[in-house]
């Protein structure tokens, strides 16, 4: 058997060497820029929504490997979904980074999500992990928004 937390390690690493969907988004119709103060992990989600699902995704910015990695991973689980379905997979994701849930009791949705499990000891790097998804909100909710984890 592989130890589960290298493997999870593993998956953190590729995806911030390799991040999917990295790049600006000339179709998006929304965006929102998010900024973590403590760590300076700062990131642009571009969103396609067409009516209430994300047709497409994308995203830029610069910062650590887990804020990074989480960003890639949360653009690949948040395509075709609609926002009520981003919203449940965003609850579970934050049971998980924040410790509420072990990533094996997970929901089987959260799927690769679950890498995050790790992060629940260090507060800090839980608003790392959460950064792209709070973004991602703010783009959701409308308009050109950025936030910020403080
Ligand atoms: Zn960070």
């Amino acid at each position: 058997m592989p130890d589960l937390r290298e493997l999870y390690q593993d998956v953190i690493l590729e995806h911030s060497k390799a991040p999917r969907n990295y790049r600006e988004l000339g179709a998006a119709n929304r965006k929102a820029e998010g900024f973590n103060p403590l760590c300076g992990d700062r990131y642009i989600v571009y969103l396609d929504l067409d009516g209430d699902a994300v047709r497409d995704i994308a995203f830029q910015g610069s910062g650590c490997a887990i804020s990074k990695a989480s960003a890639s991973l949360m653009t690949q689980s948040v395509k075709g979904k609609t926002q009520s379905q981003i919203e449940e997979l965003f609850q579970d994701f934050h049971k998980i980074v924040t410790g509420q849930t072990s990533a094996e009791s997970s929901a089987p949705e959260v799927g690769k999500l679950s890498v995050f499990a790790g992060v629940s000891a260090y507060p800090v790097r839980v608003k790392c992990a959460t950064l792209a998804w709070h973004t991602l909100r703010a783009a959701l909710a409308g308009g050109d928004q950025s936030v910020s984890t403080e």
